[in-house]
């Protein structure tokens, strides 16, 4: 696409003239911020880049570990870098320890990133809230530098597209997303596999757990919800049970609410075409895409079930279905 072009010969301005580089993606990381960083690092390399460190505070979860690759990130950095490139990521924060450590020594950052919410936080910015995936841009940046794909960086890529459209189910997954996953397949990636390491996998304990949060269900003016509370014991990882409340057929939002050990509530959205829940985390200093979303809020869980629920009821009244 002739826009890749502009934009992928500015980010290459400011890559050729680097040479220590950091790639950067986001706190609980999903299966397109860990492709996206995977990805970007073997790009910049098959690029000449030789010095180029990939990280994430929280590491690549159990889930994501057979990406390939994937034994090379850190979890913290000590050196000083001429460029961080964020990948994933909304807003500063989302980048955690790591973002915050290696912005101190005054970096350029490049931030590419596909939430509608991104703050726009970087030196140069590659914000695409129309494609699906980080690693639908990524792909497209790739196509702009000439960089061939190979087998693994394919892999790392349809993961993204993968995990984020919940296996091309979500409105955005467009035939030009399609288009993308064939030539990633053709490149060597493996749809199959790759499925059936991600969305179709979970833990025994995570199925459990939906168990739980499923006795609090409740359908109240188009929006479903769910709740637990930390005396439940959250099950880290995939236990995204909001996934399955927005399939409800009487629901236009979905949320689930989950009290953490240190007072706060974690948020997760979502909403059926037509309506939007990325303005209602963003407003509560998070972030997301109009029809999956999230944040974390500071308060006991009833406040917090109380203050959100009106949020998007009330957000609910000025949309309709699309
Ligand atoms: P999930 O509900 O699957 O955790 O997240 C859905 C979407 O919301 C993802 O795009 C994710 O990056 C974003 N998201 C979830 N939690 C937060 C958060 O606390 N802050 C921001 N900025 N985005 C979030
Ligand atoms: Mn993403």
């Amino acid at each position: 696409m002739a826009v890749y072009e502009t934009i992928g010969q500015r980010a290459w301005e400011s890559i050729a003239k680097a040479d220590r580089v950091l790639v950067v993606t986001h706190i609980a990381p999903d299966g397109d911020a860990i492709g996206s960083l995977l990805a970007l690092g073997q790009m910049l390399r098959q690029l000449g880049k030789t010095d180029v460190t990939l990280s994430c505070d929280d590491g690549v979860p159990d889930k994501l570990a057979f990406l390939p690759g994937a034994t090379a990130v850190v979890t913290s950095v000590s050196d000083s870098f001429d460029l961080v490139i964020v990948v994933d990521c909304s807003d500063e924060g989302r980048g955690g320890r790591v973002f915050r450590a290696a912005v101190g020594g005054r970096p350029l950052v490049i931030n590419i990133d596909h939430h509608i919410t991104n703050t726009g936080f970087g030196d140069v910015n590659i914000v695409q809230p129309d494609t699906a995936a980080t690693t639908e841009i990524l792909f497209l940046l790739a196509a702009a530098w000439g960089v061939t794909l190979d087998k693994d960086t394919a892999q790392c890529l349809l993961t993204g597209l993968v995990t984020d459209t919940l296996c091309f189910r979500t409105a955005n997954a467009t035939a030009g997303v399609m288009s993308i996953a064939t030539d990633l397949m053709q490149a060597g990636a493996d749809l199959s596999y790759i499925t059936s390491r991600t969305v179709n996998r979970r833990s025994y304990d995570a199925i459990c757990y939906w168990g739980t949060l499923l006795q609090s269900i409740d359908l109240d003016d188009g929006v479903v919800s769910v709740c637990a509370s930390a005396n439940d014991h959250p099950v880290n990882g995939d236990a995204s049970v909001v996934s399955l409340l927005i399939t409800a057929k009487e629901a236009d939002m979905a949320v689930s609410f989950v009290e953490t050990e240190n007072g706060q509530v974690e948020v997760s959205l979502r909403a059926k075409p037509g309506f939007d829940v990325a303005q209602i985390a963003y407003k509560l200093r998070g972030g997301g895409h109009s029809a999956a979303a999230g944040c974390t809020v500071d308060g006991s869980l009833d406040e917090v079930v109380d203050q959100v629920l009106a949020m998007m009821k009330k957000a609910r009244r000025g949309q309709s279905r699309a």
